[in-house]
């Protein structure tokens, strides 16, 4: 695993595409428990060379019910975004994560997995990409029970989806609550 990491952060693939310049983002362990599947680092992730480094971050480790120190130990969760690096912005966010980055790196990190209990499908790109199903983010997040135990589909944590948040109000009281304790039971 630790070559092919060093490998992967040294990937310059889809450079030319990329407005600050290739800097891979990723973190695992081959006893890694939890996959965070997402979509791309953000400017600030880029910036620190530091995944989740940034309000959504910290929300997410909010939705977890974990800390910095637990969230940051790649036995526990590795980081695996749908692209390694900052894709850059449009007019409404961020771009996708580049097209040519899972496809090539993510079948070999997982193949090092020894034993992975649980793949978090944070946003719309992840969820397409492992669960191949053609309903929106929306229906797998409440139906959530239905991936489980092996994948948990989860909407992004990003403050810019407020809206989301404001109109899927179930979210906060019914499934974070569940959503703390499978990750206590596993951790
Ligand atoms: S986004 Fe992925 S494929 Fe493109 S340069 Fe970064 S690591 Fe390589």
């Amino acid at each position: 695993m630790k070559n092919l990491l060093e490998e992967i952060r040294r990937c310059e693939v889809c450079k030319a595409h990329l407005p600050l310049g290739a800097n891979p983002i990723i973190s695992a362990s081959k006893d890694s428990k939890i996959i965070l599947v997402s979509q791309a680092p953000g400017r600030l992730a880029h910036l620190h060379t530091k995944a989740w480094d940034d309000p959504s971050g910290r929300r997410l480790r909010e939705w977890l019910g974990v800390n910095e120190t637990t969230f940051y130990d790649p036995i526990n969760f590795a980081v695996l975004p749908m692209g390694f690096c900052y894709p850059g912005k449009s007019a409404t966010g961020d771009l996708p994560p580049r097209s040519e980055c899972a496809p090539l790196w993510h079948a070999h990190v997982l193949n090092q997995l020894k034993k992975p209990q649980l793949f978090i499908l944070i946003g719309g790109y992840a969820q397409k990409a492992y669960l191949k199903d053609a309903t929106t983010l929306t229906d797998r997040v409440k139906r959530m029970n239905d991936y489980l135990p092996n994948y948990l589909p989860l909407p992004h944590p990003s403050p810019v989806n407020h809206f989301w948040m404001r109109k899927n109000l179930w979210f906060e009281t019914e499934k974070l609550p569940a959503i703390k304790r499978i990750i206590q039971d596993i951790l």
